[in-house]
């Protein structure tokens, strides 16, 4: 194993989570950082809930250029900065911080790890149509805000724990432009009828996690040539992404959205674009 080359001038970034170690971005980032001749480091900063605060004025301090934020983090890391993106506001969720002169910027770029490999690998094109989203969570609540991103003419939500999704509709409010959002419940004659004219499902609980075959809706009710973003990505292929390809459709793995946040961190940090197929590869090097 090499040492990694730490300068004096060695510019630091990080990954405030609680626990961190399991984490594949430190590989993923430093890959870039040597490719494109940067004498930077991305570390992980495992943090306690109740040292969050402490910890984040503390790196903003020590000269750090900016930082991720993951579980349990992203909602709470909100109060301890001086500016937040529109869309990360109403998503109610930073996962990325920019410190520009010791002042804090929080971004989403979770809603860029949805956007990219759905409009520029898979070529969706959302413009006035129909997406069901599965989970109100975290996950999903940067997919949404991908989904009105793009256009969507109609979003439908839906949870296990409806006020999670009523919340989740109110707070996209600012993002609705003249798209439709509703709410309807889980398993319900209503929410198989609009799977069935989707142009995109997501699924966006952990339901396939565990068991390859587990899926959060009935396979059944996908239509044809449906695209499925699977935000898991733990496994190698869902019962949900299966069924989409079996309908001649396009499933889209949930490690394509950890790159791509990481690639829009690393050119918000950097102002440079990484070798996105060089984090690929030190991204699934590091999931052996
Ligand atoms: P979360 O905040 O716990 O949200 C998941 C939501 O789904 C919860 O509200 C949960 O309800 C609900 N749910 C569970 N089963 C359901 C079902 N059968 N039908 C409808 N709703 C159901 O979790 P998260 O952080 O958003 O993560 C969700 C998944 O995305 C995980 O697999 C995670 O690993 C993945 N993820 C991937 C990325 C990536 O970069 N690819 C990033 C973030 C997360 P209850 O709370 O009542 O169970």
């Amino acid at each position: 194993m090499t040492a990694p080359r730490v300068t004096g001038k060695t510019q630091l970034v990080g990954l405030f989570g609680w626990p961190v170690e399991h984490t594949l971005s430190p590989p993923m980032h430093n890959a870039a950082f040597a490719d494109r001749g940067l004498d930077w480091l991305y570390v992980p900063l495992p943090t306690p809930p109740e040292r969050l605060a402490d910890a984040v004025r503390g790196v903003a301090a020590a000269g750090f250029r900016g930082f991720n934020v993951t579980i349990p983090h992203k909602e709470a890391v909100m109060a301890h900065l001086d500016e937040i993106t529109p869309e990360a506001r109403a998503i109610g969720a930073v996962n990325t911080v920019v410190v520009t002169q010791g002042r804090l910027t929080g971004h989403n770029t979770d809603v860029d790890g949805f956007v990219m490999p759905t409009t520029t690998e898979a070529h969706v094109d959302l413009g006035g149509k129909v997406a069901a989203l599965i989970g109100a969570g975290g996950a999903a609540r940067a997919i949404a805000s991908g989904c009105l991103r793009m256009g969507v003419g109609r979003l439908v939500l839906t949870d296990i724990d409806a006020p999670k999704a009523e919340a989740l509709r109110g707070d996209l409010e600012p993002l609705r432009g003249d798209a439709r959002i509703e709410v309807l419940p889980a398993g319900s004659d209503a929410l198989c009828e609009a799977v069935g004219t989707a142009a995109l499902v997501a699924n966006a609980t952990p339901v396939g996690m565990h068991g390859p075959d587990d899926s959060p809706i009935d396979v059944a009710w996908l239509p044809e040539g449906v695209v499925v973003f699977e935000a898991i990505y733990t496994q190698p292929r869902t019962a949900l992404m299966r069924a989409a390809e079996e309908r001649g459709g396009k499933a889209i793995h949930g490690l394509r959205m950890l790159l791509h946040q990481g690639v829009r961190a690393f050119a918000l940090w950097t102002g440079m674009e990484p070798d996105v197929g060089l984090m690929e590869r030190a991204l699934e090097e590091a999931r052996r």
